[in-house]
C-alpha cells in the first residue's frame, strides 16, 4: 500500500479547507494513512507528518508505519499529539469519532491561539475510492467468505439453533484465515426473518420459510459483505414471486452501477422494481453501502444520495422485503465500480435456494 501518496492526496484536501493539519484519530483512517493496525495511535496529517502511540506499541510502530516520523508518547498520545501543534493556525479534527472528553482535553493541550476545526470526512472521501492493492484484498475477502456458504448449508436442518449456525460459520472463517466476523452474523429464520437486522438469536430453524444469511469477514483488514436468502423445504408459489422481485431488485440496482451515475440513482434502480411488485412499503432501508477496512463506509448508496459513483468505489447492493406474517428476502453483492460499468465481486449464485432434509 502506498501511504506516502495517500497522505499527499489528503494534504491537498487540507489545502482546500485552509488547514494547516488534521489530527487523525480514528483508527481505520491512521491504518489507511499510516500502515498502522494497533488500537492507540493518533495521526498528526501535516506536511511533516507525525504518528503518537504509547509504550505497548512501540517495536508494532516501528515496523507498520510509513510516511511519518513515529513518537512514543508517555501517557496519552492524543495530549502529546496536541502539544505538538505549537505553531500552528487551525487544526482540524475527526469531529464525527472524537469523544467529548477527547475534545476537551485537546483545548486544554493546546491552549490558546490554535483554531480547532471540525472537518469530518476527508480521510473517508479517500477511502471510499480503492487503490489496486485494496481492490486485490477485497478480492481476496470476498472469494474466501463465499467459498464458506456452500459448506455451511450443509448444517441447516429444522431444531438447529441461529447462534449455532452462526458459531459453524464463524469457526470455518476462522479456519480459513479470517482474522474475524465484519459484523455480528445476522442468521434471521421463520418469523426473524421479517426483521431487516436480525442477528442470530437462541430460536431454532423452523421446519419452512425463509432464512436471511448476511455474514461477512476481515481478511487482510478488508471487511467482506454478502446476503442470500434460502427457504427451509419448499416455497410456495407467494414466496417464489417475493423472491423473483427482490432479485430482479437486487438485478436492477447492479446495473444502474456504472461511473457517473449518483448513488441514489442506483438505489432508485432498485427502489423501483419493488414499488412495481408493491413490495415498495417492505422497503425499509438503503440499498447499499461501501465496504473497505470498515464494514460501513463511504459511499452511502439510499434514497437522495448525490455521491457520484467513480471507477475503484466498492459497493453493496443489497434490496430486500420484510412482509410481517409472511417472510423476509434480502440479497446482497459486493460491486467494484470500473471504468466502463461495473463488476460484481460475489460469486455465489441467486436462484431461490430450496434446503431439504436429507
Ligand atoms: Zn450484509
Ligand atoms: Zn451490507
Amino acid at each position: 500500500m502506498n501511504y506516502r501518496a495517500r497522505q499527499a492526496k489528503l494534504l491537498r484536501l487540507l489545502e482546500e479547507q485552509k488547514l494547516d493539519a488534521l489530527l487523525v484519530t480514528h483508527l481505520p483512517n491512521v491504518r489507511y494513512l499510516s500502515g498502522f493496525t494497533g488500537s492507540a495511535g493518533v495521526l498528526l496529517a501535516a506536511p511533516r507528518a507525525v504518528f503518537f502511540t504509547d509504550g505497548r506499541y512501540t517495536e508494532q510502530a516501528r515496523q507498520q508505519v510509513q510516511g511519518a516520523r513515529v513518537t512514543i508518547a508517555k501517557g496519552s498520545p492524543l495530549a502529546v499529539a496536541a502539544r505538538q501543534c505549537q505553531g500552528l493556525k487551525r487544526v482540524g479534527y475527526e469531529a464525527d469519532t472524537l469523544t467529548v472528553t477527547q475534545f476537551h482535553a485537546l483545548q486544554q493541550e493546546m491552549g490558546k491561539g490554535i483554531r480547532l476545526v471540525p472537518a469530518s470526512g476527508l480521510v473517508e472521501r479517500l477511502r471510499a475510492v480503492k487503490d489496486a492493492g485494496e481492490i486485490e484484498a477485497i478480492r481476496r475477502a470476498v472469494e474466501s467468505s463465499s467459498a464458506l456458504f456452500r459448506p455451511w448449508l450443509k448444517h441447516f436442518k429444522p431444531g438447529v439453533t441461529e447462534t449455532e449456525l452462526a458459531a459453524r460459520l464463524e469457526f470455518m472463517a476462522r479456519k480459513a484465515g479470517a482474522e474475524g466476523m465484519s459484523f455480528p452474523t445476522i442468521v434471521a429464520s421463520g418469523e426473524r426473518s421479517w426483521l431487516p437486522h436480525g442477528v442470530a438469536s437462541p430460536a431454532a430453524l423452523p421446519a419452512q420459510g425463509f432464512v436471511v444469511l448476511d455474514y461477512g469477514i476481515v481478511l487482510g483488514g478488508y471487511c467482506s459483505d454478502m446476503t442470500r436468502t434460502v427457504h427451509l423445504g419448499r416455497a410456495t408459489a407467494a414466496e417464489q414471486v417475493m423472491y423473483g422481485a427482490v432479485l430482479e431488485a437486487q438485478l436492477a440496482g447492479i446495473s444502474a452501477v456504472a461511473p457517473g451515475t449518483t448513488a441514489g440513482e442506483v438505489d432508485l434502480a432498485a427502489r423501483k422494481v419493488l414499488q412495481k411488485a408493491k413490495l415498495g412499503r417492505y422497503y425499509t432501508h438503503s440499498t447499499g453501502h461501501g465496504v473497505g477496512l470498515e464494514i460501513h463506509e463511504a459511499p452511502r448508496v439510499g434514497t437522495g444520495s448525490q455521491t457520484v459513483l467513480e471507477p475503484g468505489m466498492v459497493i453493496t447492493i443489497e434490496p430486500g422485503a420484510y412482509v410481517p406474517g409472511k417472510g423476509g428476502v434480502r440479497i446482497e453483492d459486493m460491486v467494484l465500480v470500473t471504468a466502463t460499468g461495473y463488476e460484481v465481486l460475489t460469486p455465489v449464485g441467486k436462484t431461490l435456494l430450496e434446503v431439504h432434509e436429507n
